[in-house]
């Protein structure tokens, strides 16, 4: 509740204060409208990339499709991915155009071994990329399973996009702690890159990243996706070479506190 505005003897001074923060505020409607503004467009722009190339190879289709099979195999391949690139690109926009308290989270004791392994598998199953998973048995953290699956696999999803080694996953504890790294040997993300990855829509390079499959928003869901569960992340790399993530879980119950960090 906002206390009713009085204008009535106020000194000059207190009208000052009250005219500065007003425009404060002003300014700060203005800056979530255009920020909103430039989501939509963004997540528009992003969107009917894959649309147009969806629509070229129907296109294709129609015209020369029934009488060249190379031609209808490559077209129905094209659209296929196309169309699940856009599928992933929609539910990750959606999750962050919903607010948080509809997240519904679910805070409990985590089998955060068993997590790491049943993922990976769900993981090398769908992708057919081997990952390795290190670590003691039995670590338990305090955490939203559903959700910090979804972490996880963000991360798995941009080391596996970004390197064709193996993945190498390590599950372990340490005194409050609790962490899930993950370890590519990949591309790896330039220093002076390093600290925009976790913006919305940001890629490295735009050609290459969006060959990939990528439209800068993993990260960017990662950091609300930890900022609610109360996981710190931890982000390293050395272009060239590889990126380590590290998601810090607290064992109990510790909600506050920073969602991320870049180790330069
Ligand atoms: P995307 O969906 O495009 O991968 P992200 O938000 O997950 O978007 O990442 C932002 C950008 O950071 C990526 O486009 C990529 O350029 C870079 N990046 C993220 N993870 C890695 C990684 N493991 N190795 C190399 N580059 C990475």
């Amino acid at each position: 509740r906002f206390n009713r505005l009085q204008l009535q003897g106020q000194s000059k001074d207190e009208l000052m204060e009250m005219s500065m923060t007003f425009n404060d505020m002003i300014e700060l409607l203005e800056n979530n409208y255009k920020k909103q503004e430039q989501f939509v467009a963004n997540a528009s722009h992003e969107l009917k990339t894959p649309l147009t190339i969806i629509e070229s190879y129907a296109n294709l289709l129609r015209r020369r499709g029934l009488d060249r099979p190379e031609i209808f195999t490559e077209s129905i391949e094209a659209i296929h991915s196309e169309a699940m690139r856009m599928k992933d690109m929609t539910e990750q926009l959606l999750l962050l155009a919903k607010h948080k308290e509809q997240w519904n989270i679910r805070l409990d004791n985590v089998n955060l071994t068993e997590l790491t392994i049943g993922s990976a598998k769900a993981f090398r199953n769908a992708y057919g990329k081997e990952i390795r998973v290190n670590g003691q048995p039995e670590v338990f953290g305090y955490s939203d399973e559903s959700k910090l699956k979804q972490l996880l696999f963000i991360f798995l999803d941009n080391a596996q996009k970004y390197s064709d080694d193996d993945i190498v996953v390590e599950v372990g504890a340490l005194s409050d702690d609790r962490f899930i790294r993950i370890i590519d040997r990949g591309i790896g993300i330039a220093k002076d890159k390093l600290p925009y990855v976790f913006d919305r829509f940001y890629r490295v390079d735009e050609a290459r990243t969006r060959q990939a499959g990528g439209a800068g928003l993993g990260l960017s869901l990662a950091v609300e996706i930890a900022e609610a569960i109360g996981v710190r992340i931890e982000l390293d790399s050395v272009e060239g070479e590889g990126t380590t993530a590290e998601l810090w879980i607290p064992e109990g119950n510790v909600i506050m506190r920073d969602s991320h960090r870049i180790l330069i």
